[in-house]
């Protein structure tokens, strides 16, 4: 829950500000999009509609396109100087679903520049004290179950309609990994009650979102899965990497590869999986860990990553054989760990 001092004044911040920008992370998934668009439909109705701008710093994923309210969406990385601006002069910056500003890229500088007062409402781990109030939950399944519990703190519920139900419901969705890991709470459950209740389609959701896969993304999986996935069972983990050339023979774009770190989860005894992408010169590592293995210290402090205790990532400037021995030789020093993880 929210502290309600807190939701106050982030209340009067909004009532006193005719300049709103909403912004999300790089590479935004279905949290992202669904908290900045949810936020966006109450917004809508308690500001005018043209006080309230959304900014992304690079486009959202085609599984994603069909979200209310995403075609108002601003693309920096196709509209740099208009997103610059906004963000410049805007009042007030709401930033949702990230918690430290290098994730958004390019937008860092404006941000920085900015005089806007800035809030963050996000649920990741150990949030960067760079906004003017911070609502973090840590124990939230989702900066979406936090969109919805802010509208209920700020009485704006019967504002709730279908299209903010639907953004709400995919973030919710999609980060409690369709309502299996233990941040889905009987909370949790009740708020999406509340969300179907407002006619929220949610096998057309899911539908959407897990069976829209490309051919090749299906067929890269069962190369991946048959020729690249490495187990090492004495740490109970397993990884797999996924080159430029490869996904260049697969005709692979961004977004395909989401979801292939969770598969060496489901080998038995495994409790830690790594999936190791080349993506712009750099690479993309995604954690994900069962039970008490905390993959948020672990990519901090040899990746400079973060994100949760059991879904973590990070983004390294080196080569491909590098960061998977650095990884190999970290992974040893955690044994003990490793072997006592329930
Ligand atoms: P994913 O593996 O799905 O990209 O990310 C998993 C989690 O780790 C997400 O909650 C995301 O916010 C966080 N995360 C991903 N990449 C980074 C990164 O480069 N830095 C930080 N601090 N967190 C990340
Ligand atoms: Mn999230």
């Amino acid at each position: 829950m929210l502290q309600k001092d807190k939701i106050l004044e982030a209340g009067e911040l909004i009532k006193n500000s005719q300049k709103i920008v909403l912004l999300t992370h790089f590479n935004p998934d279905g949290d992202a999009i669904g908290s900045i668009t949810g936020l966006y439909g109450f917004l809508i109705q308690v500001k005018k509609e043209d006080e309230v701008k959304m900014i992304l710093p690079n486009a959202q994923p085609d599984f994603l396109k069909w979200i209310p309210h995403s075609k108002k969406l601003i693309n920096a990385e196709q509209h740099l100087k208009k997103a610059n601006d906004l963000i410049i002069n805007a009042d007030l910056i709401i930033s949702l679903d990230f918690n430290t500003p290098a994730r958004i890229n390019d937008l860092q500088e404006s941000l920085r520049n900015s005089k806007a007062t800035k809030i963050t409402l996000d649920h990741h781990l150990e949030p960067d004290n760079y906004a003017n109030l911070i609502l973090s939950d840590t124990s939230s399944s989702s900066t979406c179950q936090m969109v919805f519990d802010f509208a209920e703190q700020m009485a704006w519920k019967k504002y709730l309609n279908k299209e903010i139900a639907e953004s709400l419901y995919t973030g919710i969705m999609t980060d409690t990994g369709s309502f299996r890991f233990d941040s889905c709470t009987g909370t949790t459950h009740r708020i999406v009650g509340e969300l179907l209740d407002e006619g929220v389609e949610k096998s057309k959701i899911h539908g959407s979102i897990y069976d829209t896969n490309s051919e090749n993304r299906l067929r890269l999986l069962g190369k991946i899965l048959h020729e690249k996935l490495e187990v090492l069972y004495d740490y109970r983990t397993a990884f797999i990497s996924l080159n430029s050339a490869e996904q260049a023979q697969f005709d692979i774009k961004k977004g395909d590869t989401e979801g292939f770190v969770n598969y060496g989860l489901s080998i038995e005894n495994i409790v830690l999986s790594v999936f190791f992408v080349e993506r712009d010169g750099e690479v993309k590592i995604s954690f994900r860990s069962k039970g008490t293995f905390d993959v948020n210290s672990f990519a901090r402090k040899y990746f400079n990553g973060g994100g949760h205790k059991n879904a973590s990532g990070a983004n390294v400037k080196k080569g491909m054989d590098e960061v998977i021995s650095e990884f190999v030789t970290a992974i040893k020093t955690y044994k003990d760990e490793l072997d006592k993880t329930v």
